[in-house]
């Protein structure tokens, strides 16, 4: 693993940190859901008018072509900046290369310059109350109609369906197929539409990023079935081969941030000489720089072989077990401090807790090590 940059790439990072230099997101807004997405919004916006919006998207899609190591700059310099994930997440780094791999071209030169420019955003109608880790297990219908579809069932935990146009669907098309990840289809489903609800679900941090989806007779063409009927299983594994793609260098820069914060609180509270603080604070860093290199040493796995490693794996689930201790440490340092209401600390430490469960739960992803990377039997 070298984790020295080439010419081209420092060169690349310079053009960045000087764009960054000179553009800015302005004032984070609080307590304020709708107006944090349109935020975040006009910041993928200005990112995109300066090229930066899908950088890792080939220039033939209007993206900047990047390789794999300058994507993982453009992620790590986002988090240095201190600016906020674009608002498309979904559209830029899922949706949209599933369309490049799987996608006619018409619904390539349809649906992709929108995402760049944020115009039309995405959510991913995946997961459902009783199959969310087990995708293979989902129930909601897609019947045939003429040339549409008619879907009937119920999507849950759908992040940004409120604000999306478009919806990356995974319905069953053959219900009589022998194998449960037969008979799968993959839509893009228009959000706009009558038998489409979208239900806002509380979180614990007191916000609604994700939703119940309700589908009764909402409609979708023929023309929006993306890799061919019955395909399903593949475009999706597609998808989720993406989901982590450059998040984690934008992770390991935040949780770094955070760190230092922190580090920073218990210097002012006299505290980094307690043996204990000071101990967990030296885990902490260690994790903290173990994550930074496993994640490089992802990239390294994609640029040699060609596909991703069980990296992605380990840095999602380390990722959010030191993001989990990093939080509660920080709530056993500030002590009340970090639970009143105003406190960042209070909401980090709230919405933590999804961080174990969502993209992938702990559970799953310690299996996936345990069956690829140690060769234990599998599990079923
Ligand atoms: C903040 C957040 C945002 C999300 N956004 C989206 C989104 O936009 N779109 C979307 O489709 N989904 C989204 N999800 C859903 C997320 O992907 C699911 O919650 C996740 O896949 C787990 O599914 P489940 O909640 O149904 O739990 P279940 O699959 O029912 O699991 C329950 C528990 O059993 C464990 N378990 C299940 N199967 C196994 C197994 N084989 N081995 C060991 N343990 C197992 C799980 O790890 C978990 O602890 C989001 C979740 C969160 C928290």
């Amino acid at each position: 693993m070298d984790l020295t940059f080439n010419d081209a790439e420092t060169a690349f990072r310079d053009e960045l940190r000087a764009w960054f230099d000179s553009h800015e997101p302005g004032p984070e807004p609080r307590h304020d859901e709708d107006a944090h997405w349109r935020w975040r919004r006009d910041w993928q916006r200005q990112l995109g008018a300066g090229g930066w919006a899908g950088v890792h998207w080939p220039q033939e899609y209007g993206g900047r072509g990047a390789t794999l190591t300058q994507s993982a700059i453009f992620f790590e310099e986002l988090g240095r900046a201190g600016a906020p994930l674009p608002a498309d997440v979904l559209g830029l780094l899922l949706a949209g290369p599933t369309l490049m791999v799987w996608g006619t071209d018409a619904q390539k030169e349809r649906l992709l310059p929108t995402i760049l420019s944020a115009e039309e955003t995405w959510c991913q109608g995946f997961s459902e109350p009783d199959a969310g880790s087990d995708l293979a297990a989902v129930k909601t219908r897609a019947v045939k109609d003429g040339d549409e579809w008619v879907v009937t069932g119920q999507k849950v935990w759908t992040s940004g369906a409120q604000y999306a146009k478009w919806c990356m669907l995974v319905a069953r098309t053959d219900p009589d197929a022998p194998k449960k990840h037969q008979g799968l289809t993959y839509f893009v489903l228009d959000m706009e539409q009558e038998g489409v609800q979208v239900r806002p679900l509380r979180q614990i941090t007191g916000e609604s990023e994700f939703n119940e989806l309700f589908l009764e007779g909402a409609r979708i063409s023929d023309d929006n079935v993306v890799g061919g009927v019955g395909n399903g299983w593949k475009v999706a594994l597609t998808t989720l081969m993406n989901e982590r793609a450059g998040l984690a260098f934008f992770l390991q820069v935040r949780l770094r941030q955070q760190l230092d914060k922190l580090i920073d609180e218990a210097a002012a509270r006299g505290l980094l000489d307690d043996p204990v603080v000071a101990e967990k604070l030296g885990d902490l860093h260690v994790r903290v720089e173990v994550l930074r290199l496993t994640a490089y040493r992802g990239l390294t796995a994609i640029e040699k072989y060609g596909q991703p490693g069980p990296e992605g794996s380990l840095t999602k689930w380390m990722w959010s077990d030191t993001n989990q201790q990093l939080v509660q440490l920080a709530a056993d340092i500030l002590g009340a401090d970090a639970l009143v209401a105003d406190s960042p600390w209070a909401y980090e430490l709230l919405r933590a807790r999804g961080n174990s469960i969502e993209g992938g739960t702990t559970e799953i992803l310690k299996n996936i090590v345990a069956e690829r990377v140690l060769g234990l039997p599998r599990m079923r």
